[in-house]
């Protein structure tokens, strides 16, 4: 029913946000989240060797709370290797922070950056730099769940995702995978299924009327996995992936499409919204809605000047629009 996997992406991250996690015994919410743990919903993050579609970060409530003090943004590996180690007291930052394997020069830019960033107090002390925190930083990350986007999973589709989840199962650097695959008259082939780790878990996706938070049902529970990675190791990645899930969320695709083409709406589809191309009739993916789309028109200028300077045209709109729901997800 989709175009692209980029929209049917959009659908389920939807649907984590509504509903997360699948079939939980837990009752729902008033807003028909079926868990009190907090959790955030990213799409397309990874490492340098794996980039996954969805990313759901659980968190304990109370330490979410305390990270807001460090702003809405992410904090990289340079700026936590900061503010996770910076001093209650003044102090030179060679004494207080660990010894980097990098060198020194780099902890000193990042000490400016985390400071005009408002994480981190420094000051000059004679020629030395002294660095304070703002506030512990908080040990609010638990638990990093990914799921794996695939509307049509045929043969040639299970054979791809089979190796990449195998590496997922090996390297254990998430605690849960999951396969999300659309839902058919005969569910899903057993034999495909059976291609697939045991380890992944099977999410049964049926968009047609909307996304809900019964769009999705289980096939299959995933099994826990194993870290094999040093803890060290795995624990810094997995807070970078969190940091990074935290200040982007899964809306900011606007942010490489073209909002500001003429053509470029959002179209309410369930408890979704969805990008929608009034040029080509249908859902456009974030692959061809850029600058090479050769039915892209810029909003005239009249449509800017209805709020103008301020509010800018729709295309701005669009944007204001998808980060106030980041912002409230959030919060
Ligand atoms: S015409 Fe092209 S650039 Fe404009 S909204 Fe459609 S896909 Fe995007």
């Amino acid at each position: 029913m989709f175009d692209s996997e980029f929209v049917y992406e959009l659908c389920v991250c939807r649907w984590a946000e509504l509903a997360w996690p699948p079939e939980s015994a837990s009752t729902p919410t008033a807003n028909g989240a079926r868990t009190d743990r907090p959790y955030i919903v990213a799409r397309q993050l990874g490492t340098r060797n794996r980039r996954w579609d969805t990313i759901i970060i659980e968190a304990d409530a109370g330490a979410l709370a305390d990270r807001a003090a460090f702003g809405d943004r992410e904090l990289d590996s340079d700026l936590l290797h900061i503010v996770q180690h910076a001093p209650a007291d003044w102090a030179w930052y060679r004494e207080a922070l660990p010894e980097p394997d990098y060198p020194w020069r780099y902890v000193r830019e990042a000490i400016h950056r985390a400071a005009d960033r408002g994480v981190l107090e420094n000051r000059k002390n004679g020629n030395r730099i002294e660095i304070k925190r703002i506030a512990p930083y908080p040990d609010w990350f638990e638990r990093l769940i990914v799921i794996e986007n695939k509307p049509d999973l045929d043969a040639s589709a299970a054979r791809q995702l089979s190796s990449q989840l195998e590496h997922d199962v090996d390297t254990g650097l998430a605690d849960e995978v999951w396969v999300a695959t659309g839902r058919t008259d005969s569910r899903v082939e057993p034999a495909l299924l059976e291609a697939l780790p045991v380890e992944a878990g099977i999410l049964l996706t049926d968009f047609a009327d909307g996304v809900d938070a019964d769009s999705i049902s289980v096939e299959w529970y995933p099994t826990a996995l194993q870290p094999t990675h040093a803890e060290g190791y795995r624990t810094s990645r997995r807070l970078e992936l969190a940091e990074r899930a935290y200040g982007r969320g899964w809306r900011t695709y606007h942010e490489t499409m073209r909002p500001d083409c003429r053509y470029f709406q959002l179209r309410r589809h369930g408890r979704g919204l969805l990008p929608w191309c009034a040029a080509k009739s249908r859902h456009q993916s974030a692959a061809t809605c850029g600058s090479s789309c050769a039915d892209f028109e810029p909003e005239p200028p009249a449509w800017r000047m209805k709020a103008w300077p301020l509010a800018g045209g729709p295309g701005a709109g669009i944007k204001r629009l998808l980060a106030d729901r980041r912002q409230r997800e959030n919060r």
